[in-house]
């Protein structure tokens, strides 16, 4: 008998290759990012023996009490922050992940300028944008973006992508669409989005990141909205 686990991946991985080829594109082009928040260390190593290297946790805490330890055991891991960043985290961030996914205003990125100074850890950056203009949600606006790219520039920090969670009740297709066209106007290579209900629209538009949870670990108990940190 396998693990749930394996299996949801092995569906996940067929069906990102799936949408990739069907949209003229590499599949290896696609990086599957697990999300493995709410879940723990026993279900990220499962899905670690099933082969996936690449994970995404939305709370520092969270993701520090369970990735070290993984860490000591598979040097080949690769930890995403998908979630919101108090400047005040900026220093257990930068320590931790190799991907921070949620850079969205000025004083941020301020403080993870100084603490990759500090620390001479330099973990790969990219712009969240708020692509639904909601205001309960993360993420510059569309508006402000340019001007939060320059200021990252003056400071020396090197932006490699976008990252986009569209409104949850309506089709994600043009926020996807409008992400896409924002790499491209800003010549920014990586772009994440889509999740578990929308990855093979997001492949379509153009994903190279797609952070996937509940379709591999599983579903999640009833989560409020996720505190910052
Ligand atoms: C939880 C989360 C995901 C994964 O969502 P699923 O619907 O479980 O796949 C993706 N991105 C972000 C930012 C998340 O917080």
């Amino acid at each position: 008998m396998t693990d749930p686990i394996a299996d949801n991946l092995a569906v996940v991985r067929a069906r990102i290759a799936a949408a990739a080829t069907q949209a003229g594109r590499d599949p290896a082009t696609v990086t599957l990012v697990a999300v493995s928040k709410t879940f723990d260390a026993q279900a990220v190593a499962t899905a670690i023996a099933a082969g996936q290297r690449v994970f995404g946790e939305n709370r520092v805490q969270e993701a520090a009490g369970k990735f070290p330890a993984l860490r000591t055991l598979h040097g080949d891991l690769e930890l995403h922050l998908i979630g919101p960043l108090q400047t005040n985290k900026a220093r257990d961030a930068v320590a931790l992940f190799d991907v921070i996914q949620s850079l969205d205003r000025d004083r941020l990125a301020q403080a993870l300028a100084t603490e990759m100074t500090r620390s001479g850890r330099r973990p790969r950056l990219y712009i969240q944008v708020n692509i639904g203009a909601e205001p309960q949600k993360a993420g510059v606006a569309v508006a402000d973006l340019p001007a939060l790219l320059a200021f990252c520039t003056t400071l020396g920090l090197a932006i490699e992508g976008l990252m986009c969670i569209p409104p949850a009740d309506s089709p994600p297709e043009p926020y996807f669409a409008q992400l896409s066209a924002l790499a491209r106007t800003h010549g920014l290579e990586k772009l994440s989005m889509g999740m578990s209900g929308d990855y093979p629209a997001a492949i379509a538009a153009g994903a190279t990141h797609v952070r996937v949870g509940s379709a591999i670990f599983g579903g999640r108990s009833a989560p409020g909205p996720a505190p910052a940190g």
